[in-house]
């Protein structure tokens, strides 16, 4: 039987000590990344002038667990470990008798779970001498969380926000300027993709591919300047683990020793492998069996509707290519709110284990996801992000398939805070939200 606790945070030293790293445990390695030049696998000095060598390490390792360098778990401690709580009063607006769980990774400072990545993938880059980081941002997330972790070490932060969410989301560029960042709209003039492409499409709304291009482009030029991604690559699902082995732990003092269904979001796929993998591990090692769901936008369905195959990260070609599942890297999906989920492709990871069968996947509407986000907010008292609106509509789902009398263990992983979202719920509202 369950405790009638409400919510588990476990004490700061409990924070994890390690990454775990799945490819360790996988029956069948991942495909390797391809030079984009030259098809052939990508060597650790293809990688040099993008990424610090930490980064790359971890990129390519088959360790099963990493160290967190001691000043990482430090900046860690500001919000993790993150809160487990047991929507007790979401169960009861469903009327069902699973029990429903949420991992919240919207307490840290920036709002979502990208933070967990951005903190340590600064510290390699100033342990490796750069002075300045570029990226990509979709809604914002991302580009937050990087101008956040870079200030704490003392890095420059550009940012090449996607079009559509700069100007839809004027907030998220506040944001990154509060905490010492810069944004511009991608595409921008600033590069010679970002010309190009407003050149051959004056309207676009832009699309996470382009601005990854951008970024990659400034990056490959300053031998001072480095790349960082927030999703998609081995090294940041490999930092998001701590929020599955913190679930683990946490399902553990709920006295709830094993879970039945676990939903998470899916963009590039970081916050879904950072709590699936490690419940992966106890699948494989017959400790559990738990269902694992990716909730993806319709807008762009990579797992449901892509192909497997190699493709590029970003628009150009400029990125290693990647075996995954892909739309086709000049996908540029619908305008929907969810903007940290409009990516082309999916994670090598998370694509491996989706073609694998360790994890299966479904496509939601943005009117669902939202209806799901609301009746969450009314009874748990948190507003979710839009893309963790995803998570909590496939677990809704599953809620709602529950036969009266059944207690399956729902856990779903909250990835982030709607605060910031908030014009999107009023679209919702007002029933003006086109059904994409
Ligand atoms: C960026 C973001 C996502 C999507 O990215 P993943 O890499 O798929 O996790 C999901 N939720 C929130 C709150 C985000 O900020």
């Amino acid at each position: 039987m369950p405790t009638d606790l409400y919510k588990v945070t476990l004490s700061e030293d409990q924070i994890p000590t390690h990454w775990y790293n799945i490819v360790a445990d996988l029956p069948t390695p991942p495909a390797p990344p391809l030079h984009p030049a030259t098809g052939e696998p990508l060597t650790p000095a293809d990688l040099a002038p993008l990424f610090p060598m930490g980064l790359i390490e971890q990129e390519a390792s088959t360790e099963r667990w990493i160290e967190i360098p001691a000043a990482v778990r430090e900046i860690y401690r500001l919000w993790r470990p993150s809160p487990l709580y047991r929507a007790r009063r979401l169960e009861q607006a469903l009327g069902t008798t699973a029990r429903i769980y949420y991992k919240y990774e919207g307490a840290s400072p920036v709002g979502s779970h990208k933070a967990n990545s951005s903190v340590p993938q600064a510290y390699y880059n100033k342990l490796a001498g750069r002075t300045r980081l570029t990226t990509e941002t979709g809604a914002g997330q991302w580009g937050a969380a990087l101008a956040f972790a870079a200030e704490i070490f003392g890095l420059e932060a550009a940012i090449w926000q996607v079009r559509s969410s700069f100007e839809g989301k004027p907030y998220r560029s506040a944001q990154m300027a509060v905490f010492g960042g810069k944004a511009v709209a991608s595409p921008s003039e600033l590069t010679a993709i970002g010309r190009k492409l407003r050149e051959q499409f004056p309207d676009t709304t832009g699309s996470l591919g382009m601005a990854i291009s951008e970024a990659v482009e400034v990056a490959a030029q300053d031998p001072n300047a480095s790349y960082s991604l927030g999703s998609v690559l081995n090294h940041v699902l490999l930092h998001q683990t701590v929020i599955g082995q913190e679930t683990l732990k946490q399902l553990e003092v709920f006295e709830e020793p094993r879970a039945d269904y676990l939903f998470a979001c899916a963009g590039g796929g970081s916050n879904l492998g950072g709590i699936a993998f490690p419940f992966i591990r106890e699948n494989l090692a017959g400790r559990q069996q738990v269902k694992i769901t990716a909730c993806e936008p319709a807008a762009a369905p990579s797992l449901t509707q892509g192909e497997f195959r190699y493709d590029f990260g970003d628009t150009a070609g400029m990125t290693p290519k990647l075996k995954m599942y892909t739309l086709g890297a000049d996908f540029v999906p619908d305008p929907v709110h969810a903007g940290g989920l409009r990516y082309h492709g999916m994670a090598p990871l998370v694509s491996h284990c989706y073609h694998e069968g360790y994890l299966s996947a479904i496509a939601i509407k943005q009117r669902e996801a939202f209806e799901a986000g609301v009746l969450f907010s009314r009874a748990e008292g948190i507003i979710p992000a839009s893309e963790s609106n995803h998570a909590i509509a496939g677990a809704v789902r599953q809620a709602k398939a529950t036969p009266a009398g059944e207690t399956p263990v729902i856990v779903i992983g909250v990835s982030g805070s709607g605060q910031l979202d908030l014009p999107a719920y009023t679209e919702y509202l007002s029933g003006e939200m086109p059904n994409t």
